[in-house]
């Protein structure tokens, strides 16, 4: 099970109030940022670092002319932010990733990257605009951040750890090990669906304003979605449609005037040409791997050790007592070391990680104890959407089919069994999905994740510590 962080899971799951309000007849949606607790200048230094990380896991294009055509776009669009948006101390800038699949991401405070995959498949330049409008205005409204303030749990300087490892843990660990697409998708890359309503209305205006037609970013999302087969679906799965999406921002884009409109695209096509003669570029996983040979696969920083499933030791029949926080308490096997995450918590034996090298990283046998956002009141959904944010990560993951019910922390509980090719080893496990929705709506969440030729092994000690959780909330 590839362990994500917290934010990962956190989604809204109901549409809720969009921000937004119609100031007249025929005039354009006002778009506000939502609230966040985080100030500008912290998302300034979350993003440089995930971008620092980013510069040096993903392979950059270092090309002068494909990347002063996605600057200059970038400069362009920074410019019809409306003011009051703009924040002085953001930072935009504006780089290539050597990468065929269809993608492009932004990080607090202005870092944005653009996949060359993105380039060859757009049309238009306006296309190109488009996705970049859009992950600006995600930055300019500063949703990634607004997101983390959703989550109850983590000040500033956990949620640092949770960026970089996420970048690291979520992609190299992640869905790329797996052999999908870049799976940075984390804390600030994966939105809900009423950001993405704003984000699209924002970008359409700030495309507007520096001369494209905002309908290019709603054929642009259209390219993604038919190129489903190489890269499409992670942008998607970031940046889900509200539904309608086309739909309104064409209504959107008839409220606009389109200003100094864009004519001479010759540096794109140039651009496009100059791609084309290059060698293809690799898929992300390819690159990522090739990285990771160079850096040297050194052993895992938290001490763990790849072996094969039978070098993990059985549960202990002794139990040590935890205490996480003022969330919960629980006791687990006492051979399980607690892997302290920035975000979910895991106990596991040695020998019973990834090779990742990080926290956070894969883990094959154990449990991981977290709290996701919830916004629904039936724990069952709340549940089976917890279960679809893992699936983003392990294509292989089966759906729950059967439910049990039991007590948790003297509340009703619900388990299902799960199973899923390990990220880790490709070996077959099984996964234990415990859940409880806590008194302020969020679900408490426990993962045990064991191969499948352990797993009834396993589920004794699972069971037995989810007996002995207790809620201190
Ligand atoms: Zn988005």
């Amino acid at each position: 099970m590839t362990m994500r962080t917290l934010f990962t899971r956190i989604r809204s799951m109901a549409i809720a109030g969009v921000v937004m309000s119609v100031t007249a007849l025929g005039a354009q949606t006002v778009v506000a940022p939502p609230d966040n607790k985080y100030t500008p200048a912290q998302d300034v230094e979350l993003g440089q670092k995930a971008a620092r990380e980013a510069e040096q896991q993903l392979p950059m294009l270092r090309d002068e002319e494909v990347t002063s055509l996605v600057t200059s776009i970038g400069r362009r669009l920074v410019e019809s932010i409306p003011r009051e948006l703009q924040h002085p101390e953001f930072r935009y800038s504006f780089q290539v990733v050597n990468v065929r699949e269809i993608n492009a991401f932004a990080l607090p405070g202005g870092p944005m990257f653009v996949n060359r995959g993105m380039i060859e498949a757009a049309r238009t330049e306006g296309e190109v605009a488009g996705v970049m409008a859009h992950e600006m205005s995600h930055v300019a409204l500063r949703h990634g951040t607004a997101q983390a303030t959703k989550a109850t749990k983590y000040e500033v300087g956990e949620l640092l750890g949770a960026v970089v490892g996420s970048i690291i843990g979520g992609r190299v660990g992640g869905a790329v090990a797996q052999g999908t697409q870049f799976g940075l998708g984390a804390a600030f890359l994966r939105f809900s669906r009423e950001f993405e309503r704003d984000a699209d209305l924002l970008g359409s205006h700030i495309m507007a304003g520096a001369g494209y037609n905002p309908l290019e970013m709603a054929n642009m999302f259209k390219t993604i979605e038919k190129q489903s087969g190489s890269g499409g679906p992670q942008w998607l799965s970031d940046h889900p449609d509200p539904g309608d999406r086309s739909a309104y921002i064409t209504r959107e884009a008839q409220m606009l005037r389109v200003r100094d409109v864009v004519r001479d695209t010759r540096a794109f096509t140039q651009a496009q040409a100059r791609l084309r003669r290059m060698a293809p570029a690799p898929t992300t996983e390819e690159a990522t791997r090739n990285a990771t040979g160079r850096r040297g696969s050194a052993p895992p920083s938290n001490g763990g050790r790849r072996g094969p499933s039978g070098d993990v030791a059985s549960p202990s029949s002794s139990y040590t007592s935890y205490t996480e926080g003022n969330l919960f308490r629980v006791s687990v096997p006492s051979n399980w070391r607690e892997l302290p995450g920035s975000e979910a918590v895991t106990f596991a034996p040695d020998g019973a990680y990834g090779n990742t090298g990080q926290q956070g990283g894969n883990f094959t046998h154990g449990m991981e104890i977290g709290i996701a956002r919830n916004e629904t009141h039936d724990l069952q959904t709340a549940t089976e959407e917890l279960v679809s944010t893992f699936a983003a990560g392990n294509p292989n993951l089966s759906r729950p089919s059967a439910y049990e019910r039991l007590t948790i922390g003297r509340r009703q509980g619900l388990r299902t069994a799960l199973s899923n090719g390990s990220n880790a080893t490709g070996q077959q496990e099984r996964i234990a999905v415990f859940t409880m929705l806590l008194p302020d709506g969020n679900l408490f969440y426990a993962l045990g994740v064991a191969p499948r030729d352990r797993f009834s092994e396993y589920d004794g000690a699972f069971r037995r510590v989810i007996g002995s959780i207790e809620i201190m909330q």
